[in-house]
């Protein structure tokens, strides 16, 4: 039997959701969340992030809505 919590970077963009996966090898979610932390990702609530997406502070990058293209 195998249960192990895999955490999940929950950022979504413009091409869908992050890959982002951490497989841990506990059962037990709280001990997971703290694996996770300790490599870097933003699990004290929810959403959830990678390392990738946890600490930035850039803003998003500009996207142009398709339909302002149209004027
Ligand atoms: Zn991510």
């Amino acid at each position: 039997m195998s249960a192990s919590i895999t955490v999940r970077c929950d950022r979504t963009g413009q091409y869908g959701s992050c890959p982002a996966q951490l497989f841990t090898s506990t059962t037990d979610e709280a001990e997971a969340y703290a694996h996770a932390s300790r490599l870097g990702w933003a699990v004290n609530g929810t959403p959830d992030y990678c390392p990738r997406h946890a600490g930035t502070t850039r803003p998003t990058p500009a996207v142009v809505p398709l339909h302002l293209r149209e004027h």
